[in-house]
């Protein structure tokens, strides 16, 4: 509860002890406060704290976080701090609003989008569906994190429709491709990492600097369309089967949140290359949860991630491609070694021979008015749990193509 404090005009935030939202956690926003312009914010408990009025600190006014993201690492260890230090005492009145009464944006304005595909339990499975006469991982999979170039601006927030996207696919035994909606909608639960301060083109980012760059983390649904994604994806990768959307949660936690929960890395086997190794590999033990139409019908646990985010961040700089603030990159499909841990349908229905029941009903893929919502905690500072929110989407029916496709 906000309860009225002895200051005039103030009020004491209250947060309940389970609260995944206590003060270890403290993410970041972008909200707009009823008809009010976009602004920074933090949740606390139930509650959004508009930053510029809490702190008094103007950059905190712009539509996205990215101003803030780029003053760098200490400003960011300072601002937590004073935001501490601010909830630990009776705050202005003005600056609290209810969480369930704003409406929230995308957290920063995406610069560059990398996907990567840094869980082995995942190149597994898919490399065993699309070649299975094949080895299941590729060579180069082990020396590096696989990944792609995605689209920066079809990233958007939590609770955007997901137009079905439509395309060019092949079904196996047919002589031609044809054009026409996806039938093979699919999810892929990931987390993303948020750069907030640049570097120089020219020079690579080691792992070591990985906190002094990275600025929080989201969670991240790279919606894919199976059948459009088979047909294009031979030499170069995925195009149009994954670039229509891909949804961000609106809160981005701060690395700093997530010190309780660092865990010791896998064992990677052959020792990568120098510029990949770290003295102590580390993972993070986010426990992720996926719900399709309101049932959870997947668990999957980051902590089985083969790639650590800072290996990532040192290989996706290592030919000398300088970061951004804005820059976003994800994680790749979170799958963990059990059935119910895979974190895509393809997995979970085994390219659709083993459907699964979602409340009754029958489901291989995603279809039009189906919702998926992907949220995750993970250990915080002093016992408690903290949350990443949620990211959510719904499938929409396709756009109606121009008679001459
Ligand atoms: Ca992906």
């Amino acid at each position: 509860m906000a309860r009225s404090a002895s200051l005039p005009n103030t009020v004491v935030i209250d947060v309940p002890e389970q609260s995944l939202y206590g003060t270890g956690n403290l993410p970041y926003g972008v909200f707009s406060p009823g008809d009010g312009a976009p602004r920074g914010g933090v949740r606390i408990g139930d509650w959004v704290l508009d930053l510029a009025v809490l702190l008094n600190d103007d950059v905190f006014t712009e539509p996205t976080l990215n101003a803030f993201m780029a003053q760098g690492y200490q400003r960011w260890a300072e601002v937590r701090a004073l935001i501490e230090e601010a909830v630990a005492g009776p705050v202005p009145q003005k600056a609290v609003y209810a969480h369930d009464a704003v409406r929230m944006h995308l957290p920063f304005a995406v610069a560059d989008y990398v996907d990567f595909y840094a869980s082995e339990h995942h190149a597994m499975n898919v490399g065993r569906l699309f070649r299975p006469t094949a080895e299941s991982l590729l060579p180069n999979w082990r020396h590096l994190p696989v990944g792609y170039h995605g689209r920066a601006g079809t990233v958007v927030v939590s609770g955007t429709e997901i137009v079905r996207p439509r395309g060019q696919r092949k079904a196996p035994a047919a002589d031609q491709p044809t054009y026409g909606d996806s039938h093979r909608l699919d999810i892929e639960a990931e987390i993303g990492f948020v750069v907030g301060t640049g570097s120089s083109l020219g020079v690579p980012v080691p792992s070591t600097d990985f906190s002094r760059h990275v600025f929080g983390a989201v969670l991240v649904n790279d919606w894919s369309a199976r059948d459009i994604q088979a047909w294009e994806y031979v030499p170069l990768g995925p195009l149009l089967g994954k670039s229509f959307a891909t949804s961000v949660s609106p809160w981005v936690v701060p690395l700093q949140a997530l010190q309780a929960a660092r865990v010791p890395g896998v064992v990677q086997d052959p020792l990568p290359l120098p510029y990949l190794r770290e003295d102590q590999p580390w993972g993070l033990d986010i426990q992720m949860s996926v719900a399709w139409n309101g049932h959870e019908v997947s668990r999957p646990p980051y902590r089985t991630m083969y790639w650590s985010p800072a290996q990532m961040l040192a290989h996706m700089t290592v030919n000398g491609a300088n970061l951004r603030t804005g820059d976003l990159y994800a994680s790749g499909t979170v799958s963990g070694p059990e059935i119910p841990e895979r974190g895509s349908f393809l997995e979970l229905t085994w390219n659709g021979t083993e459907p699964v029941q979602v409340g009754g009903q029958t489901r291989r893929f995603l279809e039009d008015g189906d919702e998926v919502v992907i949220t995750a905690t993970a250990p915080g500072c002093d016992g408690s749990r903290l949350g990443f929110g949620e990211v959510r989407g719904r499938i929409g029916p396709s756009t109606t193509a121009s008679p001459s496709l």
